[in-house]
């Protein structure tokens, strides 16, 4: 069954998700503040439209997929925002990385205006979003997981309702916290297989038929090998993820003392001008200590 769409956010992630969507035979009108991103999408057979609002408009379903809280906030609350014109289907879908504190917010203040609203921050990078292969984590109301689910389907293949208004981001920010920790993990092999003189891409194969096995040794080892610091997801999107972690765990008393330490390495990657580069660029955070 197909329905239609507002898609708001149309970056790294966000237009190939709408590809998806199209793919899948849902209508779907686009909104970015990018004017370009909106014409590229137009091109292929979305409506192109000139706010959130008119995206919304009619549609079943709004999903929005920014970059952090501000920019969700901004879509929700602004002018010709989703709170004052709510899609027909009164069901709007986050599938950013945001504060889940921010997120139990939105959800009571669109609740209180008769709409329903889903966090469902997404895994898998820009080639799960490309191949409709996110793992999609949800939180929020069952019957309205269950009429954004149909949606999920086309952009995703692990799909799971994890619990109420914020869970979805708080799974997620486990997800990050993994993640930043993993790479670190891989760029301390790489540095010491290097100067072993040992060959990468052979370690790198073996590796993944054992025990250290990972996402992150296949998916972006062999760029971290190559020294290939060019795009993927923006060390500056870490940085955002690791405060989201660090603010949660403050607020619930945890300690994370390795997200502290990756996060201090993201950090000084920044402060080199290395904020744009994709977050497999640790691996010049490493050539620098190892004098490469
Ligand atoms: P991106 O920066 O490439 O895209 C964000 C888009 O939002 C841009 O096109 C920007 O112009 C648009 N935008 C910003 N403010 C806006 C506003 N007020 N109204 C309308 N459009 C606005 O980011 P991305 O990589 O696509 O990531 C989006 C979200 O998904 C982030 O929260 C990120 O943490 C998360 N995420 C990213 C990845 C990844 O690998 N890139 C993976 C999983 C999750």
């Amino acid at each position: 069954k197909t329905g239609s769409v507002g898609f708001i956010g149309l970056g790294t992630m966000g237009r190939e998700m709408v590809r998806n969507l199209l793919k899948a035979g849902h209508h779907v009108a686009v909104f970015d503040i990018v004017g370009d991103a909106v014409a590229a999408l137009a091109a292929e057979g979305a409506r192109p439209a000139k706010s959130p609002a008119d995206a919304a408009a009619g549609a079943d379903i709004a999903i929005t997929m920014l970059p952090d809280t501000p920019q969700v906030e901004d879509v929700i609350y602004g002018e010709s925002g989703l709170l004052a014109s709510p899609p027909r289907g009164r069901l709007i879908v986050d599938m950013s990385t945001i504060s889940p504190v921010a997120v139990r917010r939105m959800q009571a203040d669109l609740k209180v205006a008769g709409t329903d609203f889903i966090d469902a921050p997404v895994s898998g990078g820009p080639i799960g979003a490309k191949n409709a292969t996110l793992t999609i984590m949800a939180g929020g109301e069952a019957d309205a997981f269950a009429r954004a689910e149909p949606f999920f389907r086309g952009m995703g293949t692990t799909i799971t309702h994890v619990g109420a208004s914020g869970a979805g981001q708080a799974v997620k920010l486990c997800n990050q916290l993994i993640c930043g920790i993993n790479l670190q993990g891989v760029c301390e092999a790489i540095a010491l297989a290097r100067a072993s003189g040992v060959d990468l891409d052979q370690m790198r194969s073996v590796l993944m038929g054992g025990s250290a096995a990972s996402w992150m040794l296949d998916k972006l080892g062999p760029a971290m090998i190559a020294g290939d610091a060019s795009a993927g997801f923006r060390i500056d999107l870490m940085l955002k993820d690791l405060r989201l972690v660090q603010e949660q765990a403050q607020a619930l008393s945890v300690p994370l003392p390795g997200t502290a330490l990756v996060t201090s390495q993201y950090i000084e990657a920044r402060a080199h001008g290395e904020g744009g580069n994709g977050n497999q660029a640790l691996f010049k955070v490493y050539d620098r200590m190892t004098n490469r």
